[in-house]
């Protein structure tokens, strides 16, 4: 893995007000550190590591997802990076971008300016200019101004090749620092500024929260009562060969006949079908990718593991599963006796309710290698929707 993606949301800070900590709150529909973790991913950055107060682990279950580490922060800020960077440092990927859990409206362009910046230099982090003048201000009345040029306010994430920044981190102080750029410094690296991104705002005042949700309408990815919903559909094929045997596996349920279908797993082709219609709603690709063939550990796997992951996967980037409709193409055995003993058995693995799962069948009327008997296909269709 080239980049991996540490998010630092162990902060109790409560300036935003209310009893949860910020990066745990409802941000228009959808939890802010969900938002952050999502955005990273969607911006390619699929390793993740997230930093939490050891108080915040049963709420961080809800948001692990299949690449992502779960990691308790310490005192300081540089002691909850240090953790983070000590836990990826036993695989180390290339470079690191670490990100403030409580800016939920990165967008995929600022982390592709960050990451294009670290072709050309160790550390590199967003920033924009300060434009407004600076005054020091005390009881209400200004007291003086301040000279505004050469200043910026500083974003996130900030960009470093991994061996470097460990080194700093292993090199400092343990003394407070107000990023990792100051880190990076303290140990001599030089920091590229890239431009930042207005909207990439840190959530610290409850006004911060009213502006984050205007703009995340104004994106189109607003709650139901705000703007569309991000909803997906998916579809999946498969194909298993008959051979000798006395069942077949079937959307869950071991259906009794004269022959059995062949596969690397179980060769359950109505859950094959069905797991890849979910991955390929969220084009996450296919089984072959989570669970390559190659891998000895998946030979006559039970197929429930693939549906479980994906929807697992699914739920992890935000979504509800809300339907999903597998058919079966064959002669024989016959389906209609099974289909609610199948149905049942889908929405126990998917956690689904069972009037959202439909399983039917057909015959190819006698036509093509279904029709001879050679084998079942079955194909299946996914709905899936995030606020
Ligand atoms: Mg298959």
């Amino acid at each position: 893995m080239d980049t991996a993606a540490i998010i630092v949301a162990a902060g109790r800070g409560s300036r935003a007000g209310g009893a949860v900590a910020k990066q745990w709150r409802d941000l228009d529909g959808r939890m802010v550190l969900a938002r952050s973790c999502a955005a990273l991913a969607a911006a390619g950055l699929h390793r993740q590591v997230l930093v939490i107060h050891p108080d915040d682990a049963a709420r961080a279950q809800a948001l692990v997802g299949p690449e992502m580490m779960i990691v308790e922060g310490g005192e300081t800020r540089s002691t909850s990076v240090r953790n983070a960077l000590e836990a990826l440092a036993t695989a180390p990927p290339r470079r690191v971008l670490i990100h403030d859990g409580a800016r939920p409206l990165v967008s995929a362009a600022l982390v592709a300016r960050v990451r294009a910046a670290l072709d050309h230099a160790l550390a590199a982090a967003p920033a924009l200019p300060v434009t407004d003048a600076l005054w020091r201000g005390a009881d209400g009345r200004v007291q003086g101004s301040a000279a505004r040029d050469g200043l910026f306010r500083a974003q996130t994430p900030q960009g470093f090749d991994f061996a470097a920044i460990l080194a700093a981190y292993r090199a400092h102080d343990g003394a407070r620092a107000a990023d990792d750029v100051e880190i990076a410094r303290a140990a001599g690296l030089d920091v590229a500024i890239v431009e930042g991104d207005d909207d990439n705002l840190k959530l610290t005042w409850p006004t911060d929260f009213d502006r984050a949700a205007r703009l995340l309408r104004a994106r189109g990815n607003a709650a139901p009562d705000g703007g569309p919903m991000d909803i997906r559909t998916g579809n999946g094929f498969d194909v298993h060969r008959f051979g000798p045997g006395t069942g077949c596996w079937l959307c869950g349920v071991l259906v009794p006949h004269d022959r059995a279908l062949q596969g690397h797993s179980d060769a359950d082709v109505g859950l094959h079908a069905l797991s890849d219609a979910i991955y390929g709603a969220l084009a996450e690709g296919d089984i072959g990718r989570h669970f390559p063939p190659s891998d000895p550990q998946w030979k006559g796997a039970e197929s429930h593991i693939f549906l479980r992951h994906a929807a697992d996967l699914a739920r992890a980037q935000g979504f509800t599963l809300g339907n999903v409709d597998v058919t079966l193409i064959c002669e024989r055995p016959k389906i209609g006796p099974h289909a609610d003993a199948m149905r049942a058995r889908v929405a126990g693995i998917a956690r689904l309710d069972p009037a959202r799962v439909s399983v039917k069948a057909t015959t190819s009327e006698r036509l093509g290698f279904t029709g001879r008997e050679e084998g079942i296909a079955a194909l299946a269709t996914a709905t899936l929707w995030r606020a």
